[in-house]
């Protein structure tokens, strides 16, 4: 089982470490022949999201990679992975992927003071540590997509389908059940 890790820019370094550690075999996607080597499921890092979306497009990624997710590719996506996927974010004209029915709000908890530290429940793992930096949270979910975590009464993980997103970074704290989820998710497609 290989995954693949979204590596253009952001939090991607963090994600592989977290696999070598649970034994997974991981690849970096930096480049359109990337694309090419088989693997079975895909981490999109935290980062900037507009800034992940533009490469994706100029280095001719985006549509390969949208495809495999709406083909049933097994997808892990921390923050701005998390409104890649969005079908929707507010006061913003169209998506990046777009392949979660859900409305995305950016930078949700304050530009500056948007940082913090948490402990909640995740559905099917259980408590978890939450570090969220200028997180995005889920504002709207539409038909069959999952809560799997909330904070304060926000949506802050969701699955749908194949696609895992969490609003904070599971790779950024010591514990590795997020991940182990996912490459359960990844083992059983
Ligand atoms: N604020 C970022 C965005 O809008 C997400 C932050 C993160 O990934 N830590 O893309």
């Amino acid at each position: 089982m290989t995954v693949a890790v979204l590596a253009l820019q952001g939090a991607f370094a963090e994600h592989e470490n977290v696999l070598k550690r649970l034994g997974v075999d991981c690849i970096e996607l930096r480049q359109a022949k990337d694309l090419e080597t088989p693997y079975d499921g895909i981490i999109l890092p935290g980062g900037e999201s507009t800034v992940q979306g533009k490469l994706l497009k100029e280095l001719g990624m985006f549509d390969t990679i949208k495809e495999q997710i709406e083909n049933g590719m097994p997808v892990l996506a921390t923050c701005a992975g998390l409104i890649l996927l969005a079908s929707e974010v507010e006061g913003q004209e169209g998506c990046h992927f777009g392949t979660i029915p859900m409305c995305v709000r950016r930078n949700a908890y304050g530009r500056q003071l948007g940082s913090f530290h948490t402990v909640a429940e995740v559905k099917g793992v259980g408590e978890v540590p939450m570090t969220f930096i200028r997180a995005p949270y889920v504002a709207e979910t539409g038909d069959g997509v999952e809560v799997l975590a909330t904070v304060d009464g926000k949506i802050v993980g969701v699955q749908y389908k194949n696609q895992m997103a969490f609003a904070f970074h599971p790779e950024l704290d010591n514990d590795t059940r997020i991940h182990e989820k996912f490459a359960a998710m990844v083992r059983d497609k």
